[in-house]
């Protein structure tokens, strides 16, 4: 960031490759300004997409019927957003309170052909089974309706997404009894043990979604570190999940982005403590991370680091290598070894450049005029008892001096 401060309006060509952020919640208060129900700023959808210009696709997470209802219209306000439909394992008892559990569904189900024919949704969930949130709803309750959503994946043939937190034996049994209607998915914010992972791994088609909270431990690398890279997908979990400084992930974050608090809110930083799709560029470090510590025949993750950091160092120095020349040839330094072409165009651009200065210069000028010519003063004096009146302004006051000393 430092360096782009450095030289404004320049933009390193990083070769920054282009992700998929599988989870985001645009639906959440965060986004529309509201923290813990006060409001801090406005809603900042685009704002947050505009600087997500290293994502290529997002997927807007539905956690409840009405969810899923938001988050297709908000799907369908931008060409890289796509959603999911279903009810989170913390929202069942929706179901039941609905009055009509199966109407319920068939509006579920409604919901996501009504998306699959916009093209806009993806996958059934969030569902699943959350055991350290069982004050939202109990498990004998999660687990009814998180087995009753694999219908919904089987009507509509769309991988589902999954959440699993201290629940991997009832989550792998339900899994097991309806693996005929499970075509993919993949288990979201994961932060299980190895153990959970590899029971994960063994499903077919199942992959496993990483985020900040993966890599809040030092067990938590280690075993993310044992996920395969083609069973893993990047997520941001937004506006939650942030990887803090506090996290053992932070020594392989790559991306910085100022941020401000939401009290002092601007558009050009992210909100502290709101994470955002822009940060899903930690994939390329879990990456790095994992070619670190894949082997001992590939050296540390310092030794990866260090050479990472001298590729990047490299390619600043070559650039600004280059800004020093261009910078001497506008000076008409160093211009012996130019070729016709090239000196033709600097000359050009110098002449452009002067005139663009000059006519700066003569507006400020004729601005200075016009300010000089209103504070003209009439001072009045006497000169060999006959009065005189010189007219003259505050910076003209010493050729006026002069005068009077003359007379
Ligand atoms: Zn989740």
């Amino acid at each position: 960031m430092g360096l782009r401060n450095i030289f404004t309006g320049i933009r390193f060509n990083f070769s920054v490759p282009k992700y998929t952020d599988i989870a985001v919640n645009f639906t959440d208060g965060m986004f529309k300004g509201i923290y813990n129900g006060k409001q801090h700023h406005v809603s900042d959808i685009a704002t947050v997409l505009s600087r997500a210009w290293n994502v290529d696709r997002i997927i807007v997470t539905g956690g409840s019927l009405e969810e899923s209802k938001e988050a297709l219209a908000i799907a369908e306000t931008d060409g890289r957003l796509f959603c999911t439909v279903g009810v989170h394992p913390t929202r069942c008892k929706e179901f039941e309170e609905s009055g009509d559990p199966k109407k319920h569904f068939q509006a579920l189900l409604a919901l996501a052909k009504e998306g699959i024919q916009k093209g806009k949704v993806v996958a059934i969930g969030e569902c699943g089974l959350d055991y350290d949130r069982l004050h939202f709803c109990p498990p004998e309750v999660q687990k009814k309706y998180f087995e009753k959503q694999f219908e919904l994946a089987y009507a509509t043939k769309l991988p589902m997404f999954l959440h699993m937190r201290a629940a991997a034996e009832d989550f792998c049994e339900i899994m097991e009894r309806n693996i005929n209607k499970f075509t993919g998915g993949v288990t979201h914010s994961f932060t299980g043990s190895a153990e959970d992972r590899d029971k994960l791994l063994s499903f077919h088609n199942m992959y496993i979604g990483v985020n900040g909270c993966s890599l809040k431990m030092a067990e938590n690398l280690d075993v993310v570190r044992g996920i395969p890279v083609e069973r893993m997908m990047i997520e941001t979990d937004s506006p939650y999940c942030e990887i803090k400084s506090t996290h053992a992930g932070i020594n392989f974050v790559k991306s910085l982005w100022p941020s401000k608090k939401k009290e002092k809110y601007d558009k050009e930083c992210l909100v502290k403590g709101r994470n955002e799709p822009c940060l899903v560029l930690v994939k390329a470090t879990i990456e790095r991370y994992k070619k670190a510590s894949d082997s001992s025949n590939t050296g540390s993750v310092a030794e990866v680091n260090a050479q990472f950091y001298q590729q990047e160092a490299e390619k600043l120095r070559n650039q600004i290598r280059n800004l020093q020349n261009t910078n001497r040839h506008m000076l008409g330094e160093s211009v012996g070894g130019l070729p016709m072409k090239e000196l033709k165009s600097l000359e050009s651009r110098l002449e452009k450049g002067i005139s663009r200065i000059r006519s700066k210069k003569n507006e400020l000028l004729f601005a200075e005029i016009e300010y000089m010519q209103k504070k003209v003063k009439i001072v009045k004096c006497t000169v060999n008892d006959i009065p005189v009146d010189i007219s003259f302004n505050q910076t003209a006051g010493l050729s006026a001096l002069c005068f009077l000393e003359k007379v």
